[in-house]
């Protein structure tokens, strides 16, 4: 049977009461990409709007296999049990191609999906990075408005997924193998760039000694780096998702980020400039869109791009036309 339609006042009234039904089907409704869900979902948001903004946003990173999954278990696991509310969401930039999301799989996290604090929404799939980014920020919002006190946002990628979850939460951790090797881990020097906090993770075992060595490596490596947040020194910790070593001190750090930036007002400066910064992102995407979807464009764009190519027209001047020709009916 066909579920009955909520209205825009069920949406906003479940989501602000916590109902989980409803807010997972909030977040169904923003991430569709049809025309009249889109306008109701801007209409849930707009009215959530006052309602969010409560939590610590954190991004989490780290090459496959280093230990996300495992630590966002134990990490969310532990701050449940302190009586927070987790919300887990994921930026899986692979799950356009291959559909199944790898990222935020509820299997994966056994533990912390079945505590009654915890809410875990894999990675929107299909579409480009930035449509998954946007998707993913609104959804971080419905859960702030639902009474999520924490949202992790758990990315793997090639640099693009980074930064695009670096633009949307307070803190951003990355999570390092010891004795991998940066390269090996395909970690470029910017996405450490982006990070506040380095952690090198399965420090437990034989491994720990190697954990250790990293660390005092990545101590030393991160001086002569520029701190992704001003005033701030990104600390390099080591931990065990396995014996839980390390997790506390993890979070006491984010903890204490949040502490001494809000003092020195960075923490409500970056959430200003992130809304900034997406208005014009958005600004950028949809001109692109209109553009592109333009019928005089779509009638001329060829012939002008066959002539630029043969070298018959300067490009400028082509670009020009094209400008030129949104104005005309
Ligand atoms: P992800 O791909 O980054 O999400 O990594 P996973 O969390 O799936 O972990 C990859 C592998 O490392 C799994 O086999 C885990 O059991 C293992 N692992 C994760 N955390 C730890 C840890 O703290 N210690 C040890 N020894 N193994 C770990």
């Amino acid at each position: 049977p066909r579920r009955r339609h909520l209205t825009v006042e069920e949406y906003v009234e479940g989501v602000r009461n916590g109902d989980r039904a409803i807010l997972a089907r909030a977040i169904t409704l923003i991430e569709s990409n049809a025309p009249a869900h889109m306008v109701q979902a801007q209409e849930v948001l707009r009215q959530l709007l006052p309602s969010t903004g409560g939590s610590l946003r954190v991004g989490i990173t780290g090459v496959p296999g280093v230990g996300k999954s495992t630590f966002i278990e134990a990490l969310g696991t532990m701050l449940c049990e302190q009586g927070h509310r987790v919300a887990v969401l994921a930026i899986d930039p692979s799950s356009s191609i291959s559909r199944g999301s790898i990222l935020g799989d509820k299997t994966r996290m056994e533990r912390l999906a079945r505590h009654p604090n915890a809410y875990i929404r894999p990675s929107p799939s299909g579409g480009s990075l930035g449509g998954v980014a946007r998707k993913t920020r609104e959804t971080l919002l419905v859960c702030e408005a639902a009474g999520f006190d924490v949202v992790l946002v758990e990315t793997v990628g090639v640099g693009q997924s980074e930064t695009a979850v670096r633009g949307m939460v307070d803190f951003f951790l990355l999570l390092m193998l010891a004795g991998a090797g940066d390269e090996l881990q395909g970690i470029k020097k910017g996405v450490i760039e982006l990070a506040d906090a380095l952690v090198i993770t399965k420090a437990d075992g034989d491994n720990r000694a190697r954990a250790l060595a990293a660390q005092a490596e990545y101590r030393h490596a991160l001086r002569y780096l520029s701190p992704a947040t001003p005033g701030w020194k990104p600390p390099v910790r080591t931990c065990s998702a396995l014996t839980g070593d390390g997790i506390t001190a993890v979070w006491q750090e984010i903890e204490r980020f949040r502490t001494e930036m809000t003092a020195s007002g960075v923490f409500a400066a970056r959430r200003r400039e992130q809304a900034r910064d997406w208005l014009y992102h958005l600004i950028d995407e949809q001109l692109r869109t209109l553009f592109f979807a333009h019928p005089a464009v779509r009638e001329r764009l060829p012939v002008i791009e066959q002539a630029v190519v043969e070298g018959s027209l300067p490009v400028v001047s082509a670009v020009q036309e094209l400008i030129a020709a949104l104005s005309e009916r």
